[in-house]
């Protein structure tokens, strides 16, 4: 079986980022992705953020930082990470795949995940369509009615982009009833790190979040964390490319 010096788990900006600066610091190194490459900015049409592109799109970025890491190296796998458990010498990986994975070192890069509705809403839903992407879904309901439920900026974004295809957007909390009229739901009620798999391994706090500071270190010796799923302030793409940067260095030192 073949052993990895580096596995990143996660396929997002942090994820890509710490597979390119792994392997170009000479480290065999496999990113494990449980769904497409891309993560979070993936249904984004208009990024205005990124540093060297006045306009880019989610599909766009992720493609070029994606072809970038495997022209350097990196191997990238469609697997859902399940269970991380530290051994003698290194880390033994499983999830959705033949064999388990071995590795001498982790770098978690796993993001977050939309915040699900309630069961009482679901219900209140009823047979509705709900979606957790204007960008992707609301083009299905063109001069229909639909409600927004949420009142962050994530929520505000949605109601905007709606108002542009759809005949009337409702805007509610999500503790309120859904309107007769509405034909679909649309749901940024935030989100939650999808740190699972990492549970028992590392020291991770009362909202999910991977504890660790700027080096990115973990409390696991050898297990590394970048972008969203770590406890910080920011996240944003380019606090999450920089995470990759810092945890790739930081696993190449660990190696050494
Ligand atoms: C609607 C929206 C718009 C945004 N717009 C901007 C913007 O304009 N500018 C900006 O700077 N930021 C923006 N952000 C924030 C930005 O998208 C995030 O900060 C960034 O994507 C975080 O990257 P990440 O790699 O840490 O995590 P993610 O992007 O969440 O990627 C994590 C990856 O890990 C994978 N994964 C999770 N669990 C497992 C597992 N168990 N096994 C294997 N793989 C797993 C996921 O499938 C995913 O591909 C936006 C976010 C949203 C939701």
């Amino acid at each position: 079986m073949e052993k990895y010096d580096i596995a990143v788990i996660g396929a997002g900006i942090a994820g890509l980022t710490a597979a390119i600066y792994a392997v170009r610091a000479g480290k065999s190194t496999i990113v494990l992705e449980g769904k497409m490459e891309g993560g979070q900015i993936i249904n984004t049409i208009n990024i205005e953020n990124w540093p060297g592109d006045m306009r880019v799109s989610g599909v766009d970025l992720i493609r070029k930082v994606k072809a970038q890491a495997e022209e350097l190296g990196a191997k990238i796998d469609y697997v859902n990470v399940e269970k991380i458990s530290a051994m003698d010498g290194g880390f033994e990986i499983l999830g959705d795949m033949d064999e388990k994975i071995l590795v001498s070192s982790v770098i978690l890069a796993m993001g977050t995940n939309p915040r699900k509705l309630s069961d009482a809403m679901m219900k209140d839903a009823g047979k509705r369509p709900v979606s957790y992407c204007a960008t992707c879904d609301g083009a299905l309901y063109k001069g229909k009615n639909v409600v927004v439920v949420g009142h962050g900026n994530s929520a505000k974004h949605e109601v905007k982009y709606l108002e542009g295809i759809c005949n009337k957007v409702y805007n509610i909390h999500h503790d309120e009833k859904i309107p007769e009229d509405a034909d679909a739901v649309f749901v940024a009620i935030g989100r939650i790190p999808a740190t699972e798999c990492a549970k028992g391994l590392v020291e991770i706090d009362g909202c999910g979040y991977i504890v660790a500071g700027e080096d990115c270190h973990t409390t696991q010796p050898g297990v590394f964390v970048a972008g969203d799923a770590r406890t910080k302030t920011v996240r944003q793409l380019v606090t999450a490319a920089g995470d990759g940067a810092v945890a790739a260095e930081e696993a190449v030192r660990y190696l050494a």
